[in-house]
């Protein structure tokens, strides 16, 4: 297996030749430009280098250019950078950061603006406004269910014809694609309007510049910036919610460039309701718009998503059966589903390995275990009444009866299997058992799926079902 296909998947900036080691390396520089941002990036963290990496003592060590740097550095990003080394390879424990053998200078060549300034979003304004992620585009966004209409106003919106809606609030959890949407309204409205400004910022960063341009006592320029835009689009603006002065502007700049016919994009993790703080005028300035609300991903859409990515690679690089079961298990966000599949290509190809199921699973084996979902007892509790066609208050009652009883040794045994609830917590949920009730359901029901197969099928049924 060639290094280049993973060159393709994770960073284009990856050279087939280089070493694993160095591969990971190019591709977790890539990923903490992104989290730290081009200026903070290139001052501090460019000039770092892969001097060892040591896959079986878990340990990495970095050289900065010089002492200073090296301590500078570890100060302020020895966290990020573990966390992304470890986004990449799961073993590695530690990272060092220490001043290289050449390192004769004590301060940095360039003054790097302090890490307070770090921009959250990959992109930098210009003259025609913000530089856009060009792997966001309408074309490698997925449609499905969960997606459909936050896709469809999208689009509306971004071919520029007259706007039935404006502004467009797109809302949804983490990692469900709201960004993405929003970089490719902008290329596609660009390429349609070559000429037309268009402005993409992180509601942080809305507030950061604002806050800046107050204490410069020159909101005028940065209010100009705002209005001259044709589209605007802000990103997580519950990030701004209960801030008032921030808010205030947002408003106001909002008004305008309504009035004005611009088109205006905003996204949060909720919807306008949920956002706290946000004043009522606001809230009923958005709903003259748009509110699109993006759900999580069904299994066919995650699995579409795969073979997606999966275009780009040769073909069989990642087989089916591989794509299937991280589609099945990797529900929480389309975030993470990217970051598994990537994950399976970076190890296969450090490890040398071929890709297969069990490997798949092996590399995944961590972070399926902390995405697992949380089930409640309550959901216990009720497929357990559905599926022995009992009531549910039977979980709480004295009946001992044989039909509601195991059941409810069942359902203690699935609640113990299931969740971190500690024994007398069960019992509680359980009419107020004692947690010796529990253990003893527990054993039971145990011992009963070793010789009773009826059960032990009733149980693997109900594993099933509620572990999704
Ligand atoms: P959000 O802004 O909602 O937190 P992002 O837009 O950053 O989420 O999406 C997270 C990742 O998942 C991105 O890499 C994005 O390209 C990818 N993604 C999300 N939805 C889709 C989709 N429908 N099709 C393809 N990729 C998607
Ligand atoms: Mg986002």
């Amino acid at each position: 297996m060639g290094d280049l296909w993973v060159a393709q998947l994770i960073d284009a900036g990856l050279d087939a030749d280089q070493l694993p080691a160095e591969a990971a390396w190019s591709s977790i520089r890539s990923s903490l430009r992104k989290s730290c941002g081009e200026r903070i990036f290139d001052g501090w963290l460019k000039p770092l280098k892969l001097a060892a990496c040591d896959l079986e003592a878990g340990e990495v060590r970095l050289s900065a250019p010089s002492a200073f740097m090296a301590t500078w550095v570890q100060n302020h990003f020895a966290e990020q950078i573990g966390a992304a080394w470890r986004a990449m390879l799961p073993h590695v424990r530690h990272v060092v950061i220490e001043a290289g053998a050449d390192s004769g200078r004590s301060v940095p060549e360039a003054a790097a603006p302090e890490p307070e300034m770090v921009e959250a979003a990959p992109v930098v304004p210009t003259a025609r406004g913000t530089v856009l992620d060009t792997r966001y585009s309408f074309d490698s966004f997925v449609v499905g269910k969960a997606n459909e209409l936050a896709y469809n106003a999208a689009r509306t919106l971004a071919e520029g014809g007259k706007l039935a809606f404006n502004p467009l609030f797109l809302h949804g959890g983490t990692g469900l694609g709201k960004t993405h949407l929003m970089h490719a309204i902008g290329q596609e409205y660009r390429a349609r309007h070559p000429e037309a400004q268009i402005l993409y910022m992180s509601a942080e960063k809305f507030m950061f510049e604002f806050v800046s341009a107050l204490r410069a006592k020159d909101t005028h320029s940065f209010k100009q910036r705002l209005r001259a835009a044709d589209v605007l689009m802000i990103d997580d603006v519950q990030f701004i919610a209960g801030k008032d002065s921030t808010q205030e502007e947002f408003f106001h700049t909002m008004n305008e460039l309504i009035s004005a016919g611009r088109r205006l994009v905003i996204s949060a993790d909720r919807s306008p309701q949920n956002l706290d703080g946000i004043e009522s005028r606001i809230l009923s300035r958005l709903s003259w718009g748009l509110v699109a609300d993006i759900n999580p991903a069904d299994f066919e859409l995650r699995y579409n998503i795969i073979v997606k990515k999966l275009e780009a690679l040769p073909a069989g690089t990642v087989p089916d059966e591989v794509a299937l079961f991280l589609a099945k298990r990797i529900s929480a966000s389309i975030r993470e589903l990217e970051g598994a599949l990537n994950r399976v290509i970076a190890f296969a190809t450090l490890n040398n390995r071929v890709i297969d199921l069990d490997f798949a699973q092996e590399a995944l084996a961590e972070q399926l275990r902390a995405s697992q979902r949380r089930v409640s007892i309550d959901e216990i509790q009720r497929k357990v009444c559905e599926h022995f066609r009992i009531r549910q208050t039977e979980m709480g009652s004295a009946r001992r009866a044989r039909e509601v009883a195991r059941p409810r040794q069942i359902a203690m045994y699935l609640a113990k299997q299931l969740t971190q609830r500690s024994l007398p917590e069960i019992g509680r949920r359980f009419g107020g058992r004692d947690h010796t009730t529990v253990i003893h359901a527990v054993r039971t029901i145990e011992a009963l799926r070793v010789k009773d197969a009826e059960i032990d099928a009733d149980v693997r049924l109900l594993l099933r079902q509620l572990e999704g």
